[in-house]
């Protein structure tokens, strides 16, 4: 028998970094095991598949023990588009809302993990094949946090990317830097209150001077480190987007922008504080208003796009973005992750791999950065479990060996 051929699985309920419930699931093969977890969002895409059934995490493993597990018994975890065939079929909707779509992500990840382990192969190995680069991508890390992760800034995320790195290891000391010196200077204002979702500042201050810290801290970095580091934000702005009054609510500052006035705006913060990275500068609906923001800046959809190829495909038909952010648990199986990453490719989009903001110390995203070559990775500076992915990328270098762990081409 195929030693990628599998014998029996196990799920179970896990705790994530928020101290919620949420799906782990373990696959043993003949020749092989591997283990995955599915994470959680808090800011959610109106487009994403469902999490769990009614919220409801015991309802997944019901279904995970009843259904879904008797049906995988003995098929071939290599056979990756037929396992996540057969989760959609089993399903049976288009959003994941019966099994869920955390226990088909974990499913999902762990198939691909014990294949690659039965095989003797790490994971980015077995995805990438052996024409992959492996580029290690560039860490983009959350710095200061607010939005629908902290009570703080109206903006979600202030991040740092070391686009200046040579190597993983100075790209991630970068990001630490800029870390500790953005609490600094937050601590000397007397704003500084406390530690976010994503293990970045919460800062009691509007965005505009939470930016404008950010950016000098970036400045001096680069100075002292010689070590070329940018400026990035995630807006996250359904989160703002007021459909009755049709304005963008600055709930923290006192100000609300018409879509025009919005768009204006986010134009000027990316000129004036040279940003490099912007994700979701508008609502999730408004495929036009990204199509409106210059692209010499990356322009990234996250809930605009929810790793869905048909809206990826939408976005790239009306120019509204030039990078797409990819969350398994947006879209429940590797394979459509696969699919969405190889649309933002084909068309010239920047793939980011993504971490949630409540995540568990599952690893998978630094092999699937490195595997399906993505130039950038998304997944938080400091705490266990986003170092978890830090650190694997880390092991990802050592193994490629000094030669060939070079760091991806700068997308711009
Ligand atoms: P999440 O958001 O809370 O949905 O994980 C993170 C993000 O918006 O990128
Ligand atoms: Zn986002």
């Amino acid at each position: 028998m195929s030693s990628t051929i599998i014998e029996s699985i196990y799920a179970r309920k896990i705790l994530d970094s928020r101290g919620r419930w949420t799906i782990e699931v373990d696959v043993y093969t003949c020749g092989g095991f591997g283990s995955a977890a599915a994470p959680s969002g808090a800011s959610t895409g109106e487009h994403e598949v469902v999490s769990f059934p009614d919220g409801d995490v015991e309802k997944s493993l019901i279904e995970l023990e009843e259904v879904v597990i008797p049906e995988l018994e003995f098929w071939d975890a290599a056979s990756q588009d037929l396992i996540d065939t057969l989760l959609k079929e089993i399903d049976g909707t288009d959003d994941f809302s019966n099994i869920g779509g955390n226990a088909a992500t974990a499913v999902s990840m762990a198939c691909a993990k014990a294949a690659a382990n039965s095989c003797g192969m790490p994971l980015y190995l077995y995805l990438g094949g052996s024409m992959a680069s492996y580029a290690l991508p560039f860490p983009l890390g959350n710095i200061i946090g607010g939005g629908a992760h902290a009570k703080g800034t109206d903006i979600q995320e202030f991040l740092a990317i070391p686009i200046g790195a040579l190597d993983i290891e100075s790209a991630l000391a970068t990001n630490i830097a800029v870390h500790s010196r953005v609490k600094d200077k937050l601590k000397a204002a007397g704003k500084l209150a406390g530690r976010g979702d994503e293990g970045a500042w919460v800062a009691d201050l509007e965005s505009e001077l939470a930016l404008k810290m950010l950016k000098s801290s970036c400045d001096e970095v680069t100075g002292e480190t010689g070590v070329d580091v940018k400026p990035c934000l995630d807006v996250a702005a359904s989160e703002m987007w007021d459909e009755k009054k049709e304005k963008y609510i600055f709930k923290r500052d006192g100000r609300e922008l018409s879509r025009e006035e919005h768009i204006e705006y986010i134009q000027s913060l990316i000129d004036e504080y040279g940003l490099y990275y912007v994700e979701d500068p508008l609502d999730e609906n408004d495929f036009d208003g990204f199509a409106a923001l210059r692209k010499d800046a990356l322009i990234c959809g996250d809930d605009l796009y929810t790793t869905n190829v048909t809206r990826i495909e939408e976005g790239i038909k009306r120019g509204s973005t030039n990078a797409v952010l990819l969350k398994v648990n947006q879209i429940g199986t590797l394979t459509d992750t696969y699919h969405a990453v190889k649309a933002a490719i084909d068309s010239g989009q920047t793939p980011v791999m993504s971490h949630r903001s409540g995540e568990t110390t599952d690893e998978t995203i630094a092999h699937l950065a490195v595997g399906f070559g993505c130039p950038v990775i998304k997944t938080g500076v400091v705490g266990g479990e986003r170092i978890a992915k830090l650190n694997e990328l880390l092991r990802i270098a050592e193994e490629l060996g000094p030669e060939r762990a070079r760091m991806a081409k700068p997308p711009i």
